[in-house]
């Protein structure tokens, strides 16, 4: 088994059946996850922000480099640390796998919205990655990572899809996406 991009051993096997190495793996991740913040214009140059999780705080670390944002971390949002640290961007622990199952739930009437909003922008820089590739990210990177508690009905459902369709995370992203586009 060789990598596809760099002709090195690979261990991992990608949805679309090619092969990659841990390195090339990781640089794919990151660099997706960088064409997002940019097109997000997620930061700034004065933003406090608040990352929940390591692999979170990891990412705006490395992202915001040459940045002067201050950057700090929690494994909870907690409004005492927002209001004392005067956090104006939170970056949540959710990825495509919350951002589906999510929706889906709303959709399906099962949840409503009881979030109130806040003042303080969310920036999901990690929605544009799924739970296993956050997983095996922070797993070779060092970096410890959690998935959030999801619908377990809604999860199996997806997870069947992905196996008759393996890109299916990937199109209901994008639909989500376009569709909320049009709220
Ligand atoms: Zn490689």
């Amino acid at each position: 088994m060789k990598c596809y991009l760099c002709k090195k051993p690979a261990v991992i096997k990608q949805q679309k059946g090619r092969e990659i190495c841990a390195r090339c793996f990781s640089m794919l991740v990151e660099k997706r996850i960088r064409k997002y913040v940019r097109a997000a214009k997620a930061f700034r140059g004065k933003d406090n922000i608040l990352a929940v999780g390591d692999l979170a705080f990891y990412f705006a670390k490395k992202i915001t480099d040459k940045m002067p944002v201050k950057i700090f971390k929690t494994n909870k949002e907690d409004k005492t640390s927002i209001r004392k640290n005067r956090i104006n961007k939170i970056i949540p622990n959710w990825t495509i796998d919350d951002e589906i199952n999510d929706f889906l739930e709303q959709l399906l009437n099962k949840k409503e919205n009881h979030k109130k909003p806040s003042k303080v922008k969310e920036e999901k820089i990690l929605s544009c990655i799924t739970d296993e590739e956050a997983s095996l990210f922070a797993e070779i990177n060092s970096i410890s990572f959690k998935p959030n508690k999801k619908n377990k009905d809604i999860s199996e459902f997806v997870e069947e899809l992905v196996k008759k369709h393996p890109h299916s995370k990937f199109s209901l992203i994008s639909n989500i996406r376009e569709l909320e586009s049009v709220k």
